[in-house]
């Protein structure tokens, strides 16, 4: 089981690069089992509502959101549209202070996703608003090197 890496570590800060096909298919197997573990059961006494890959020390384009009661594995996930407007919220994080320090953060009220599903490897196109809409930023941000502590 990976740790989750916390907020000093410059990997949190890097690009993630894209999966492809040569990326190790154990690799993201493993990634995703633990992923889908701390989005299902949460951490530090926290729950969890998705996590990157970065977050496990390993930079590529894989993320886990909280899918209903599911937890569901996007590959290279990207926002392809936006309703422009934005309203903040709170956020923790994972990676700052185990979760216990909020911030706040302004997202888009509606986003539309599109990124490859890892349990059938077919595209999908997500349209989400409130929890997931936030949660889907938040975690392609992490995909940028872009964590709520220094987002702009
Ligand atoms: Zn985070």
């Amino acid at each position: 089981m990976r740790e989750i890496i916390q907020q000093d570590d410059p990997i949190l800060y890097q690009l993630s690069e894209p999966v492809t096909a040569d990326t190790d298919e154990n690799l993201l197997f493993d990634l995703v089992n633990d992923m889908t573990y701390y989005v299902k059961n949460g951490a530090f006494d926290k729950g969890c509502a998705g996590l990157s890959a970065v977050q496990l020390g390993v930079p590529i384009c894989l993320i886990v959101v909280a899918y209903g009661a599911e937890q569901l594995a996007l590959i290279n996930p990207r926002i392809i549209a936006t309703d422009g407007k934005t309203s903040p919220s709170h956020e923790a994080c994972m990676s700052l202070f185990h979760a216990t320090q909020y911030y706040d953060v302004r997202r888009y009220k509606i986003v539309k996703v599109s990124a490859t599903r890892f349990d059938n490897k077919q595209p999908i196109t997500i349209k989400a608003r409130d929890l997931l809409g936030r949660t889907l930023q938040h975690e392609i941000d992490h995909l940028a090197g872009i964590t709520i502590r220094n987002k702009k």
